[in-house]
Formats: structure tokens, sequence, C-alpha cells
């Protein structure tokens, strides 16, 4: 098992995306961030809870107990209202295993066909854990509304970035710079949420 000195935040995702993000929104911290590839550790925990806190507290705490650091990890997804708050805990896994993000998207898309503009409100939820090395726990969370586009539009970010329509940018998510969605993102609000804590707390170097 890899000694990961305390003053490193491990960022506990396999998600390339997520981490890019994490790795911008945290910079400012007094902590190495690193992501569990990088160091060697491998899982992927099953995700049986039943909210987006839950299934975070449970990656955080898998990481925590191979990594002696702080560890982080989100739940996120995306709840549309014309099919009662669906894929949310789901959003990974929607359209069933090794599915692109194209094809959720699509599926997505279609079980939407027919549903006005109006009706297609949605918002993105994101919820992080955070396992101290004194494996004491918090969450922090965060919230972005938006609606569901009729077609997919740009090609960054990941996931249903090109569906996701903020309406006060006049732009989907999958249109965007990653730093103007690192300002308007679920995930930025909730990191930021995570950075004031951080900030408070004393890092002793190992
Ligand atoms: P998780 O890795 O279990 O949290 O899965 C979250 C899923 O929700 C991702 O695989 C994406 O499909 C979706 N998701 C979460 N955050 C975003 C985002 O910022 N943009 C696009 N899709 C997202």
């Amino acid at each position: 098992m890899p000694e990961l000195a305390k003053a490193t935040l491990l960022v506990a995702s396999n998600n390339q995306g997520k981490i890019q993000e994490y790795g911008d929104l945290l910079q400012d911290l007094p902590l190495r961030v690193t992501w569990p590839a990088r160091e060697g550790l491998a899982g992927d925990p099953e995700e049986t809870g039943a909210t987006f806190e839950e299934n975070a507290l449970i990656k955080a705490r898998y990481f925590a107990r191979l990594a002696p650091c702080y560890v982080i990890a989100d739940d996120s997804g995306l709840e549309v209202d014309a099919l009662g708050g669906a894929p949310g805990i789901y959003s990974a896994r929607f359209a069933g295993p090794g599915a692109s993000d194209a094809q959720r998207n699509q599926l997505l898309l279609a079980r939407l066909q027919g549903v006005p503009s109006e009706k297609r409100a949605a918002r993105f939820q994101c919820v992080i854990a955070l396992v101290r090395p004194d494996q004491s726990e918090s969450t922090y969370c965060g919230t972005r509304e938006g609606c569901i586009t009729l077609e997919p539009r740009g090609d960054r970010g990941f996931g249903y970035d090109p569906v996701f329509f903020v309406p006060e940018l006049g732009k989907t998510f999958g249109e965007l710079e990653p730093e103007i969605k690192n300002r308007w993102s679920h995930r930025a609000q909730a990191a930021a949420r995570l950075l004031a804590a951080l900030k408070s707390e004393h890092f002793r170097p190992s």
C-alpha cells in the first residue's frame, strides 16, 4: 500500500474530466493534488447509496482506507424534471454499462422527445465528501439549474455537458471554455465550499 504524505489530497475518481476540473478548482490549496491511478491505487467501489451524499461517502471512505491523506470523492448527476428527477444518481449508468457519453445524451433526448422547451428544466447536482487523515468526514453540495436542449451543442467538457443549457449564459456547458464552466458548475459551487473549509484547517506536513 503506497504511503501518501498527509499533505496530499487524493481526488478519488477515475473520471479524467472530473480529475482535470478538481485540479483547476483546488489549485490554491497547500496540498499536492493527485488521483488513484497516478498513485497505483485501484478500485471502483460499488455505488450502493440512495443519494448523491451516500455515494460520495462510499467512494471517499473506500480510498481513505487505502491512503491516509485527505481524500475527496464526489457524486454528481443530472436531474430532469420531466423524467421525475431521472437519471439522478444513475446518471453515469443511464443507457447501461459501457455506453458512451454520446449514447447517454441520445437516450436522454429520445426520452424527452415531444417535451416542449419550457418543460425541459433540469439541474446538475454535486456532493463532495471529504475524509481527513484523522478519519473525520464532511460533505459539501452544489447545484446548477438549466434545461435540456433539443440537440447536443458544443464538444467541450464531458458527460451531459452538450445537452445542458444555462439560460444566463445562453450556452450549453459543452460550449463553454473550461475556465467559464469552472465558475458556473455545480462542482465549482461544491468545491468552493470545500475550499473554504480546507483553507481554515491547519495542514501538517508529514
Ligand atoms: P459519478 O462519477 O458517479 O458521479 O457520475 C456522474 C455522472 O453524471 C457522470 O458520468 C456524467 O454522466 C454526469 N455528470 C456529472 N457532472 C457532470 C458535468 O459537470 N457535466 C456533464 N455530466 C456530468
